[in-house]
């Protein structure tokens, strides 16, 4: 028995780190959204994102489809860069990482997190089929360390290490980190809905 999946994204290197996190689930066959795939993210929270997303990839492609959406929130920016992470790094993980070191200079609260939410949509459906949002807690450094990882790696320190998200292996990231607990679950559910009922 095995499970086609489509992610609601086109990028070759998500789907890479997804068909990574999914190596215990040979029972599954995960594929990029078809080409025409282009939704427009308007939603106002993480999960409304991935649901959009997983919704445009179930059209397009005629099949079940899977979408994630995450953020970095800082508490002593209220939350930001957050929902627009992507944008606040205008282009380059590297300047969005410089930008986020010179805000929070002199600032001793350096608390933040990482939060992922994934969202399965089936081809007509108006609501998700599944929904979780899972955080990866931890710390801003005071410089950029390592050169693992992609975005804000660098700069985060996971509240279970001493070294950054950019210093830990792949594999030990997605053990801890937000977007492997979320697709461990979103795992769990496909496995108990659609291979073993
Ligand atoms: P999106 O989920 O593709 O919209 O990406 C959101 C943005 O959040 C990324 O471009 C990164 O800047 C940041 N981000 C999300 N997850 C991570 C992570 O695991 N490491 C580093 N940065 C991340």
């Amino acid at each position: 028995m095995s499970l086609a999946l489509t992610l609601g994204t086109k990028n070759p290197g998500k789907l890479k780190e997804f068909e990574e996190m999914s190596r215990d689930c040979p029972w599954l066959e995960l594929a990029l959204a078809p080409a025409d795939f282009d939704p427009e993210e308007t939603g106002n929270t993480y999960i409304e994102n991935a649901f959009i997303k997983a919704r445009a990839a179930a059209e397009a492609s005629g099949r079940l489809s899977a979408a994630d959406d995450s953020g970095l929130e800082v508490d002593a920016l209220e939350g930001r860069p957050g929902l627009y992470s992507a944008r606040y790094s205008e282009g380059s993980d590297a300047l969005g990482r410089a930008k986020l070191l010179k805000e929070l200079e002199g600032q001793e609260n350096r608390s933040a997190r990482f939060v992922c939410a994934i969202v399965l949509c089936r081809p007509g459906s108006k609501e998700p089929v599944f929904q979780t949002e899972q955080y990866w807690t931890g710390r801003i450094s005071l410089t950029e360390q390592g050169s693992q990882g992609f975005g804000f790696d660098p700069v985060f320190l996971p509240v279970e290490k001493d070294v950054t998200a950019a210093q830990i292996s792949a594999k030990e990231k997605n053990l801890l980190s937000h977007r492997g607990q979320a697709w461990r679950q979103t795992l769990r559910f496909l496995e108990k809905n659609f291979i073993n009922p």
